[in-house]
């Protein structure tokens, strides 16, 4: 055990009235520059090592002042102090300690003085190493959870609740980045909008509705994922019944026939839609439109570039793909 690594930290249990009996031995303990504190009373012994995460108690006493055993039991009924090596010391000993001349020195001393449940000699303990790889350990325990913890808030705080696709935020964020690193090249976006979706609702109730929208959402997720492979997209529920999909690197014409690739993943569930004035499966209307992002344009134009086809799919009939006439440059 290399003692000049780590130097166990103490806490000393002493009454004021009782310190001027030990005062060479804490004279010697700061001579070598150890770290300790003293705490009066085992109470502010504990409140102590709440913070501290001492590796020794020492509980010096003298035998006609003070009650060790009763010091011992407090620290033993403690949470906190239960675990941490309790020795006991008497003045004797200590005042008579010889100088020492290291810190291993000081150690040797420290455990000669020292005297278990009623002057028993007992070796310190191999506390140091022992506690600094069980410290070592915690942290790294400690770091991988809340590393995950924090993952999985992230996670959490970008997805919607009921879809499990991207939030509205997240979509901003994404788009936001991929504005920066996509300029000069394309960025394409498709909104789709649920079809006569309030007359679902109406019809099959809120619930059912709420599946049908996971359904719908996973479906978008299944076709964008199925073109694009391993090619970056994000898919994002951007309102109640309205979904995004962002695709960057991509132009108009790829954008249409992906949105035409959601259209046809949608009907094929043929989730009913009975209300429906078009159809009798759930349908959607999409809207898709291109940019290259540059000095002179700006994100809102793409995204209401893609919010006016898509109300011209509806304004077509429904169950359609519409796509913005210009590209935003
Ligand atoms: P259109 O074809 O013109 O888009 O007709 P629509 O009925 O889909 O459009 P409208 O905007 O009138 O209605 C949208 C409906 O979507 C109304 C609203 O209750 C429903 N909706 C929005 N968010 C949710 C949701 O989280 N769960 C359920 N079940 N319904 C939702
Ligand atoms: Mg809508
Ligand atoms: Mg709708």
């Amino acid at each position: 055990m290399n003692h000049r690594l780590f130097k166990p930290y103490i806490i000393i249990v002493i009454e004021e009235s009782n310190l001027f009996n030990f005062r060479s031995f804490v004279n010697l303990l700061n001579q070598f520059n150890l770290n300790f504190v003293i705490s009066p009373d085992p109470e502010s012994a504990i409140f102590h090592a709440e913070y501290s995460n001492p590796d020794l108690i020492l509980i010096p006493f003298d035998a006609n002042k003070a009650n060790p055993q009763e010091t011992h039991q407090k620290l033993k009924q403690a949470k906190i102090t239960q675990n941490v090596p309790l020795l006991w010391m008497n003045h004797y000993s200590a005042m008579n300690n010889p100088k020492p001349q290291s810190l291993e020195t000081t150690l040797n001393t420290l455990n000669s003085l020292i005297n278990l449940n009623n002057l028993e000699a007992k070796p310190l303990p191999d506390i140091t190493i022992k506690t600094l790889k069980k410290q070592l350990e915690f942290q790294q325990e400690l770091l991988i959870k809340l590393q995950a913890e924090n993952q999985q808030l992230k996670r959490l705080a970008s997805l919607d609740d009921l879809t499990q696709v991207a939030n509205r935020r997240q979509f901003y964020t994404y788009l936001q980045a991929q504005w920066q690193s996509c300029a000069g090249e394309y960025l394409s976006m498709i909104l789709c909008d649920v079809d006569f979706f309030k007359f679902y609702n109406d019809t099959y109730g809120h619930l059912a509705g709420d599946y049908c929208l996971q359904r719908i959402a996973n479906s978008i997720e299944t076709a964008v994922k199925r073109v694009r492979e391993s090619k970056p997209y994000l898919v994002a529920r951007y309102g109640g019944e309205e979904f995004a999909v962002i695709l960057p690197h991509v132009d108009v014409e790829t954008a249409r026939q992906i949105a035409e690739e959601i259209q046809l993943e949608i009907r094929s569930m043929q989730i009913h839609h009975d209300s429906s004035p078009i159809s009798s499966f759930i349908t959607n209307s999409s809207g898709a439109a291109c940019a290259i992002p540059g000095d002179q344009s700006h994100i809102q134009e793409l995204i209401s570039a893609a919010d006016k086809a898509m109300y011209s799919a509806k304004f077509q009939g429904r169950d359609q793909v519409q796509v913005a006439p210009t590209m935003i440059e």
